[in-house]
Order: structure tokens, then sequence, then C-alpha cells
């Protein structure tokens, strides 16, 4: 029998500072599954890798994943007998970051948590488990490949360069997150390979609400790389190669139509194609039956779809149209989507 589980648990791997997990999902930290206090070890990878199993294993025969009650960002799907390969692997291994976002994960409801995590906290070498992962054949060709936290521009020039030479001749898909303050030359070669999304987060159209969210004086800089990263991403001459601008809605501080559409004209300035909308996360995981609350945000939603749904030349990224509460009314009134 085959029961449901989820796509993360069975195939992504991420590396934090101190943790292995299959995702970032706070019912998982909450619950302080699988591996934590890891310090780059290779017996800590093969330690998860069993945790992983022997968890997967005990719901396997009658039930569901035990993470997927009240998860939030699951990936449903079916679990599988075939062996485990990895599809998905999150390298967010060090916590530098110049960057001081308001929904950054460890600041939210804790600023002094964050300030002990941020830029402090140790990190471990990546290189030599990422080898160990290749010599044992468990990534898969076409893996997703995510460079993430805290902000891969202020990793040593050295690593990051040798993270995407790794991500090229294992084949993988390229996602490089950025706050986009620095401009680096590792991430314009990067996007010079045929398969790499780089996503950059701005969350606003104006200098006003960039400096309140971002908390950094850096609204030009950002915009000024935006362009020159788009300018290089266009030469690739691939389809499976662009830059996606982000926002990430925040209730009560950019949602309104005003940021949007300067968001947008900001968004045509640069040439971006492909915008992505998203919802900060701890306020869905805080509202999610607030039906009121909902209401306001699903309008700012609705309305970023008007006005980007049928856009010749800006596409919207829909991801997370299917599974979400917050998604599902966008799902119903546009049956055609642009993206897969
Ligand atoms: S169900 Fe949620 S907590 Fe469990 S692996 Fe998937 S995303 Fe993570
Ligand atoms: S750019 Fe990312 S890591 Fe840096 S503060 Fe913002 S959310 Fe946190």
């Amino acid at each position: 029998m085959r029961n449901e589980c989820c796509e993360f648990l069975l195939h992504q791997v991420a590396f934090y500072n101190d943790e292995i997990r299959p995702c970032c999902s706070f019912t998982i930290d909450k619950r302080k599954l699988f591996y934590n206090n890891f310090s780059g070890d290779i017996q800590g990878i093969k330690d998860y890798l069993k945790a992983r199993e022997k968890y997967i294993k005990s719901f396997k025969e009658n039930g569901t994943a035990p993470c997927l009650n009240g998860c939030t960002i699951f990936e449903k799907t079916l679990d599988t007998d075939t062996s485990f390969k990895i599809n998905n692997l999150i390298i967010s291994h060090r916590t530098y970051c110049s960057c001081n976002c308001i929904y950054c994960e460890p600041s939210t409801g804790d600023t002094k948590k964050r300030k002990e995590i941020i830029n402090k906290k140790k990190h471990y070498q990546i290189k030599p488990i990422l080898k160990y992962l290749y010599e044992e054949n468990i990534i898969e060709e076409n893996c997703r490949f995510l460079i993430c936290g805290g902000e891969c521009s202020e990793y040593p020039r050295e690593e990051l360069g040798w993270l995407i030479y790794f991500a090229m001749i294992t084949n993988c898909n390229m996602l490089i997150l950025s706050s986009g303050i620095n401009y680096s030359k590792e991430i314009e070669t990067a996007l010079e390979y045929k398969k790499t999304v780089l996503k950059i987060s701005v969350d606003s159209g104006t200098k006003k609400t960039f400096e309140k969210i971002k908390r950094v004086k850096k609204y030009n800089e950002v915009w000024k790389n935006i362009k020159k990263y788009i300018q290089i991403s266009q030469k690739s001459n691939s389809v499976d190669t662009y830059v996606e601008l982000k926002y990430i809605i925040i209730p009560g501080i950019n949602d309104t139509m005003e940021e949007v559409d300067a968001f947008i004209k900001k968004c045509r300035k640069v040439k971006c194609k492909y915008v992505r909308i998203d919802v900060e996360h701890f306020w869905v995981e805080e509202n999610k039956n607030n039906i009121e609350k909902q209401k306001t945000v699903k309008k700012i939603i609705n309305y970023f779809f008007d006005k980007l749904y049928a856009d010749k030349e800006i596409k919207i990224d829909i991801e997370g149209v299917y599974k979400d509460w917050l998604w599902a009314f966008v799902q119903d009134k546009y049956t055609n989507h642009q993206m897969g």
C-alpha cells in the first residue's frame, strides 16, 4: 500500500548551520526531528540518513507522515519503494548576511535570538559533504541545487565558486537566493549557465517600504544589481535561466495597491520577466484560521494576479497555488496557468 507523504520528506535534504533536515518547516523545527547539532562531519550525514529512513518506515505500513499534520508547506505525494535519491538539495550552512529583513526566520518574534545567530554562528565545510553525497551516487540528475542562507554573495568567494561549479558538473538546476545588496561575479558565472534561477526578494516598490522591510539603505544598489543580473541572464539564451523578483506580502506593511503598482513599474524598468508572490510564512502560520484577516491578504494577491496574469512581458510564478488555502481562490479564478 502506498501512503500519502511529502515530497520534501522523501527526496529533499537541507543543510542548515547546525542541522540537517528535510525542509524548512516550522513543524519539523518544533518537533526536533532528525539531526540536530550537526557540525559538518560525514558521520552526521550517515546518522541523518538512517534517522530519516527509520522515520519513514515507522508510518509506511499504516498511516501518513506525522509531520504532515499541521504543516503549511508540504508537497503532497505518495511514498515510493524506489531507492532513495535526492532531488532537492538546500545549502544553507552559513549565516552571514548584511541585510536585516524583518521576516528573517531567526528574527521573527525574537530579535535577540537573531542577533545570536546571524553573522555569529559557526559554519562547517560543505565541500566534503557534497563530495560524499556525490560519491554515494545519491544526487539525482537534474536535482534542484538551492544556495541560500544567510547571504550567498557573502560566502567566501572560493566556496561560492566551487558550489556553482559542483552544481554545473553534476547537472543540477541551480536556484540561488540573494538579497541583491552585493554584486557577485560568482552569481554572474552561474547566470551564464543554462539552468540557473536567481531569486531576489525586494518586497516593495518604493524606497521607503524597502527600508522598512530590509532595514538597510540599499534600495538603489539592489535595483542596479538586479538590472545587471537580468542583462547577463538574458545573454544565456536559455528559458531555464532567469532572474525572478519576489514580493513577500507582509500584512500591514506592503499590502497596498500603490506599493504593488510601484513594484511592477520597477520590474518593467529593469525588464524583469518573472515575478513570484508569497505571503510572510509566520503570518500564514498564525492566521490559518482567521478568515477576516485572510480576506485583506487575498485582496492584494488578487490585485497582483489581475495586473500580471495576462501580462505579455512579466510572467507570474504560481508555485503554491495548488496546495495552499491562501491561493486556492486564485486557482479557481485563473484556470490556465502561465508557468508550470
Ligand atoms: S510534511 Fe512538512 S514538516 Fe514534513 S517533511 Fe514535508 S514540509 Fe517538512
Ligand atoms: S536576506 Fe535572507 S538571510 Fe538576509 S536578513 Fe533577509 S531573509 Fe535573512
